[in-house]
């Protein structure tokens, strides 16, 4: 299938950047140029950022109805174009197909589940204590036009993520997608637009991340920022928007422990993480990285996990059979031999894995670490790839501690047969997220979010609608 080139949606309209730049897009099983995407300047930001003040004031005003009707013929324009969009998708990020349609087809959910949320933006009659000629009453409005700012690992559910809840609290919004993987979003969008979406209503751009962030996080129209990628770039993003006073809503990255007590269903545990863990080649925010098994049966657990990984087909994602594709880009690769020589430089042992599959292309071999020591960078610092790390305890409160010990706080697993374990887990453990006795399996009705250095505010479930929205206090006497 061609992959096309990428432009510009401003007001309504796919369009060249202004001063006509464009940057390479390259397919990460091959290396190769498959394409270019257009990179937005000054002037289209600014084309931009009028488009979503009227674009805005619309929308607002639209019945929610018919905004969540535009809504759901956008979820299914997406739908029937989930096979074509998977293919665009693999191509440019690498991730096999029946992920990438899947991407795609759960991205439909989300938008479905939003636009039923959109219905449900109630306010309230509270009773006044001073008079009962006093009518009371919280409106909910929508905060006004919101800057996205999205990464490249899941190209277009994390857009979803932001856009859904967006457009159906009566927000416009600007996306600032991935200049790595732009297709996808872009066919998002189009599904949008396809559907009846009032010009303005959506914006999307792509270009050098810091420029954009820097002008549309500071510039009055923007109400709300939110972003997705790394906690060292959330952190500079939400200090500029504290310093414009921008409603804000991060989801940064993580560090996912796994804690396999004694009495966990070993098979079910190997069953569960194995598949995460190499899903999108490990390129998942709440991928299971830190493996804290119980040393009772870390040797079986670790065994198990090992044969899963070597008995994957890593390969081109649009091979059918292909089971884990490239990583997305070069700099992971950069990323993983290095994660992977500090580990053994400290002690670790290299289980499974540990190398560069070929020349072409940024494949790497699905890699296990065992034994590896609480130093190692890749027991501190995210690798955001096809690894795991596995470590034995001896007493489930230690493996707790280690849990919590890192800055981060996203998502968190336990396996354990034990209700008073699986509670004491779900009190203690420090994360936004954690799946007992099971792999990872996020919907749009629950909250998607983390704690601590991961970030705040959340994309799921009703609490996802409050970040963008105001609650506003009117009293009316009636005299
Ligand atoms: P990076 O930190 O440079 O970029 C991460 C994302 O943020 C990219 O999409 C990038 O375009 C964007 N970005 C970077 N600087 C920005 C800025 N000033 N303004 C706006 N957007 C900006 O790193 P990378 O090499 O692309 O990815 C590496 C790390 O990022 C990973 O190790 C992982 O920790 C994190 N990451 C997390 C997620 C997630 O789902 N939470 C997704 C992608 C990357």
């Amino acid at each position: 299938m061609t992959y096309p080139n990428t432009q510009l949606f401003l007001n309504g309209q796919w369009r060249d950047a202004v001063a006509g730049e464009s940057l390479a897009v390259f397919n990460p099983a091959t290396g190769k140029e498959i394409g270019r995407v257009a990179h937005a300047r000054q002037a289209d930001l600014d084309l931009a950022l009028s488009a979503a003040q009227q674009g805005f004031e619309t929308w607002r005003d639209m019945p929610a109805i018919e905004r969540s009707k535009i809504m759901r013929t956008a979820a299914v324009l997406l739908r029937q174009r989930a096979t074509a969009i998977g293919k665009l998708l693999t191509q440019e990020q690498g991730k096999p197909l029946g992920e990438a349609t899947g991407e795609t087809l759960a991205s439909a959910d989300i938008i479905e589940w939003f636009a039923d949320e959109g219905l449900r933006v109630y306010g309230r009659i509270v009773p006044s204590r001073f008079s009962l000629a006093a009518r009371q009453m919280v409106l909910k409005d929508p905060v006004g036009p919101v800057a996205a700012f999205t990464p490249w690992n899941f190209p277009i559910s994390q857009v979803v993520r932001k856009m859904a809840v967006a457009l159906a609290t009566g927000c416009s919004m600007i996306v600032k997608a991935p200049e790595e993987t732009p297709a996808a979003p872009a066919e998002l969008v189009r599904a949008f637009a396809d559907a009846g979406l009032p010009p303005g209503v959506l914006g999307l751009v792509y270009g050098t991340p810091a420029d954009i962030s820097t002008y549309l996080i500071s510039h009055p129209v923007i109400r709300k920022i939110t972003f997705t990628g790394s906690t060292p770039v959330g952190k500079q993003l939400a200090a500029l928007a504290g310093k414009h006073m921008k409603r804000v809503t991060m989801e940064l990255g993580g560090h996912a422990p796994v804690i396999i007590a004694e009495d966990a269903d070993v098979d079910l545990a190997v069953k569960s993480v194995s598949a995460a863990k190499f899903r999108n080649a490990g390129q998942v925010c709440i991928s299971p990285t830190r493996f804290l098994v119980h040393e009772s049966i870390s040797k079986q657990f670790s065994e198990a996990f090992v044969k899963h990984a070597r008995g994957l087909a890593v390969g081109d994602g649009q091979l059918e059979g292909t089971q884990m594709g490239p990583l997305a880009n070069p700099r992971r690769v950069t990323a993983m031999a290095e994660f992977t020589q500090d580990a053994v430089e400290r002690g670790a042992t290299l289980a499974a894995g540990g190398g560069r599959i070929g020349a072409a292309g940024n494949f790497w071999q699905p890699t296990i670490l065992t034994d590896v020591p609480l130093d190692a960078k890749v027991f501190n610092d995210e690798p955001f790839g096809p690894m795991a790390a596995i470590r034995s305890f001896n007493k489930l409160e230690d493996a707790i501690a280690e849990a919590n010990r890192l800055p981060f706080g996203l998502a968190g697993y336990a396996f354990t047969r034990s209700i008073k374990s699986a509670d004491l887990l779900a009190r203690r453990v420090e994360v936004g997220m954690l799946w007992v006795n099971m792999p990872a399996l996020p919907t749009a009705e629950m909250p998607f979010g983390g704690v601590k250095d991961s970030g705040y505010g959340s994309e799921g479930g009703p609490e996802a609608m409050d970040a963008y929205l105001n609650a506003r206090a009117v009293t009316i006497m009636n005299v």
